[in-house]
C-alpha cells in the first residue's frame, strides 16, 4: 500500500531523530543530501511528499514529522513529535520529578502573561518553592540550562520563552490545559506567545512579531486588522535570513 522508506528516508529521519527539529531550508538541503548519498530521485519540490513516505512508516510508533513556525522569525520548521503522549510526561525518561514539575511551573509562567516569557528571576523562585524537591540556585540555573540544550526552552537575556519545537510537539497540550490562557495570532491563528497586542482594551488582538512585520510591511500610517485604531508599537522590521550558502551548511 505505502511506498517503501529508501535509504534516503531512513537517513533524513536519523537526522531528525539526532536533531529533534530543523528549519524548512536544513530541511531541503537535508532532502537533496540524503537523495544524492543513496542515488535515489531527487526532485526540490517534492520534500512534503519524501516526509509523507517517512510519516505513514513512523504512524505505528506514534510518530510524525510535523511543521511549524518559529516565534523568533517566522520560519517554517520541521520537529519530530510523539503522538502516544500528548502532556510533558513525555520529558519525563529524561528528567527527576522536581525537574518536571519546574518545567510544568515554567510554562504556567510563560503562559500568563503577556509578553510570553517568564524571567530567570522568577523561575528561582518557583524552583524555591517545588512540591517535589525544592531545587538550589545552582541546580536550578543547570536544569534551565539543560531545557534550552534539549530544545524544550529558548533563552534570551535572561528571559525564557517555549522553544519552536516545544510548541509544536506540545500544541495540543497547550491548547487543552491552558485553554483559558492561550492566544492565537489575528494574523496566522497559531498560538502566540511573543507577539504585540492592540492597545484598544475592547479590542486586545495579539500579532506575532514577524505576522506584525509582515502585515504592516510599507504601510506608514497602521492601524489595527480588527478595530482599526491606530497601532501604537513600533513596527518591527523584516527578519533577514543569512544567505543561502551559509545556512546549508548548519546540519
Ligand atoms: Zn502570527
Ligand atoms: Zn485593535
Amino acid at each position: 500500500m505505502s511506498r517503501p522508506m529508501g535509504d534516503s528516508h531512513k537517513r533524513f529521519l536519523q537526522t531528525m531523530m539526532s536533531n529533534g527539529i530543523i528549519s524548512s531550508v536544513q530541511a531541503k538541503a537535508l532532502h537533496r543530501h540524503c537523495c544524492e548519498t543513496h542515488g535515489a530521485h531527487f526532485s526540490p519540490d517534492r520534500l512534503e511528499e519524501f516526509i509523507d513516505v517517512i510519516n505513514t512508516h513512523l504512524q505505528p510508533m506514534f510518530m510524525h514529522i510535523r511543521k511549524g513556525m518559529s516565534e523568533e522569525d517566522g520560519a517554517q520548521h520541521y520537529a519530530l513529535v510523539n503522538m502516544a503522549e500528548t502532556d510533558i510526561t513525555r520529558m519525563s525518561s529524561d528528567y527527576a520529578d522536581n525537574e518536571l514539575e519546574l518545567f510544568r511551573k515554567t510554562m504556567d509562567l510563560i503562559l500568563d502573561s503577556e509578553s510570553g516569557t517568564a524571567s530567570s528571576t522568577d523561575l528561582l523562585n518557583c524552583a524555591d518553592r517545588l512540591q517535589t524537591k525544592k531545587m538550589k540556585k545552582k541546580e536550578t540555573e543547570h536544569v534551565l540550562n539543560k531545557f534550552v540544550q534539549d530544545k524544550w526552552l529558548h533563552e534570551k537575556q535572561g528571559e525564557y520563552t517555549l522553544s519552536t519545537r516545544c510548541i509544536i510537539e506540545m500544541e495540543q497540550y497547550i491548547r487543552t490545559v491552558y485553554q483559558d490562557l492561550i492566544r492565537l495570532c489575528h494574523v496566522c491563528h497559531n498560538i502566540v506567545l511573543q507577539g504585540q497586542i492592540c492597545e484598544n482594551p475592547e479590542c486586545g488582538i495579539k500579532m506575532h512579531y514577524y505576522c506584525v512585520a509582515r502585515y504592516f510591511k510599507g504601510r506608514i500610517d497602521p492601524h489595527c486588522p480588527s478595530c482599526s485604531d491606530f497601532w501604537a508599537h513600533e513596527i518591527p522590521g523584516l527578519i533577514s535570513r543569512p544567505p543561502k550558502a551559509n545556512r546549508e551548511a548548519e546540519l
